[in-house]
């Protein structure tokens, strides 16, 4: 055989064994919910999809400075920062607690994810006794309704007083349709809160504005354990964190959401409290740790035993 035959036909041994063949290839993923003891309740965190966010959505630092700090990351895709969307669903033994319900399809985001990874969690929609809504964006409230119809037959579903008077005033219409449609499903089973309300044992308001103007977080305590859901405090991680100056675009009020961002960020790393975030990468739930001007954040593990 010749030096040239021989290289060609290693050549196109080569080129048989590197052709892409997908046949048999597992390529579904496991069900998006995340299980986490705090005390004696249990949390299950549900994801409802992920979307790209684009890097020009924030502001507060140069472009190219936010453009690197994700590249640093590998997480620029040609689309944007890839960015889950979450809820989180608090088993007190006493009720079971959803906070906030998922995009749906609304935004022209195709997520709707949430329904199904409850049922994988071992729940139904008419388990869910109290739902409490971080904010009236689309992607935290569309998926109330399935169909047309009420998600959670048997729920009573809370928001801000400020957050309702502001997205349903009819002068605003800032809410998506589908939003304001997912909402008016619960009729008289859509009420607001104010700080000083208890809605359920073991839970806390905590006012967060600035993000949207009601904008609340959820501080729940059991046992001496206690975690933070904090709904959209953070939307990019591999940013806000080490530059909590960086707002996003559909901040409401810019200034009041960082000062939020900062407030939230000082006392729950003081504290050693875990946050569990809306768009943080699922399951979305950790530590903060201080780092210079700026944090670190400390995802939990994954392990067999929550
Ligand atoms: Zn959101």
């Amino acid at each position: 055989m010749g030096v040239r035959r021989f290289f060609a036909l290693g050549l196109a041994a080569g080129l048989l064994f590197v052709l892409p063949s997908n046949a048999g290839r597992h390529d579904t993923q496991a069900p998006g919910w995340f299980r986490y003891a705090l005390g004696d309740f249990m949390v299950t965190a549900l994801q409802d999809g992920s979307i790209d966010l684009p890097a020009s959505a924030y502001q507060g630092l140069r472009a190219d400075k936010i453009e690197a700090l994700t590249k640093r990351a590998f997480a620029l895709s040609a689309n944007g920062v890839p960015t889950s969307v979450n809820a989180y669903l608090i088993d007190t033994g006493a009720h079971h607690i959803l906070v906030d319900a998922g995009n749906a399809d609304c935004y022209g985001w195709k997520l709707g994810g949430l329904t199904a990874n409850l049922k994988a969690a071992g729940y139904e929609p008419k388990d869910i006794d109290i739902v409490v809504l971080t904010h009236l964006h689309g992607d935290h409230v569309c998926g109330l309704a399935a169909g047309g119809n009420r998600l959670f037959p048997k729920a009573t579903v809370w928001a801000a007083a400020e957050e309702a008077a502001y997205w349903l005033d009819e002068k605003n219409k800032a809410t998506p349709p589908k939003a304001r449609a997912a909402l008016a499903l619960y009729g008289k089973d859509f009420r607001t809160f104010k700080p000083s309300d208890a809605i359920a044992p073991g839970m806390t308001i905590v006012p967060a504005h600035g993000h949207t103007p009601g904008h609340t977080a959820f501080l729940f305590e059991s046992k001496g354990a206690a975690l933070l859901v904090f709904g959209d405090i953070v939307h990019n991680h591999f940013v806000q964190f080490a530059h909590p100056e960086v707002s996003v675009m559909s901040d409401a009020n810019r200034a009041e959401a960082i000062a939020t961002r900062q407030t939230i960020f000082a006392k729950a790393a003081a504290d050693n409290t875990a946050v569990a975030g809306g768009h943080l990468p699922f399951p979305g739930i950790g530590r903060l740790i201080k780092d210079g001007d700026g944090y670190v954040f400390a995802p939990v593990e994954f392990a067999p035993k929550p």
